[in-house]
């Protein structure tokens, strides 16, 4: 969507962003900022069936999906266009975690970290976009600053042991909570994405923690803060899972 807006901000003339989830994958913002504001429309549920020319893009022809991601037998449109752009996701760069042998989270495809963002091997700390997608740059900062803490502490000998920390576990209901594990000595923040867009959701953190929440898409990243009684009380791992419509 940001690159939509750009290239129509550069002169081109964008005819459509096509998107296979029947919802926005992106943040609502960019929906209206980049898309709404740009008159640019967003075919949900369609996917590209076909790019025509030879030497270069002609047209592409998009066809709507059904719930399973398979072509809509008969929707098919032909798009006369000479660029195709296709967005797949960001994923995490993380040869240098798995080098240095660091325990890793198939679901965020980053390190697995403490509340503090230093990694299973002591000493090597991970944040931002290589730890997780982040939504905005405000969160890497952060993120930075709570690891450079732990750094800190790694440094004086003050890093609680990684033995003793709490672990955190999503259920079927979550995509993705970032951090693993918790010192439970401060209050901790969790980085949350729910696996697919709800209404009047409730979060909920062990069994001493709840948040509710009118709505809730895994394109936009909760951050919920935890108070540490919570993971202190909870003698093994702590769940996070949420329901809603
Ligand atoms: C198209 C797009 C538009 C965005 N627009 C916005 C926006 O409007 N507002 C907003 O708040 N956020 C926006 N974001 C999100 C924001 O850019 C990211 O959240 C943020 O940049 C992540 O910061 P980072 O430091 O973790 O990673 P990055 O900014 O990706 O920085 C990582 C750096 O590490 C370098 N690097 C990688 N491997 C190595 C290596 N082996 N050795 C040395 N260096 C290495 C890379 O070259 C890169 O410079 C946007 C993201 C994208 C993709």
């Amino acid at each position: 969507m940001i690159m939509a807006r750009r290239l129509t901000l550069e002169g081109a003339q964008v005819k459509a962003v096509a998107e296979v989830l029947p919802y926005p994958s992106g943040l609502v913002r960019n929906v209206v900022q980049c898309l709404h504001d740009f008159n640019i429309p967003l075919l949900l549920s369609h996917t590209v069936a076909e790019v025509h020319g030879d030497r270069r893009v002609e047209a592409v022809t998009l066809v709507r999906v059904d719930e399973r991601w398979n072509p809509v037998q008969g929707t098919e449109q032909r798009i006369e266009c000479d660029t195709l752009l296709l967005s797949v996701g960001l994923i995490p760069e993380n040869e240098l975690s798995k080098a240095a042998g660091v325990a890793m989270d198939s679901r965020t495809g980053g390190a697995c970290v403490s509340d503090f963002f230093e990694t299973t091997l002591p000493g090597v700390f991970s944040c931002g976009n290589v730890l997780h997608v982040n939504d905005v740059v405000d969160n890497v900062s952060s993120e930075g600053e709570t690891a450079a803490h732990g750094a800190y502490l790694r440094l004086k000998g003050r890093m609680p042991d990684r033995t003793s920390m709490v672990p955190i576990e999503p259920d079927e209901t979550i995509g993705q909570v970032v951090p693993h594990h918790v010192s439970a000595q401060n209050d901790a923040t969790l980085h949350i994405r729910v696996k697919r867009p709800m209404k009047k959701m409730t979060l909920r953190v062990g069994d001493g923690f709840e948040k509710k929440l009118p709505f809730a898409r895994p394109s936009e990243m909760i951050w919920v803060t935890v108070p540490k009684e919570v993971f202190r009380s909870a003698g093994g791992p702590v769940v996070v899972r949420c329901e809603g419509r």
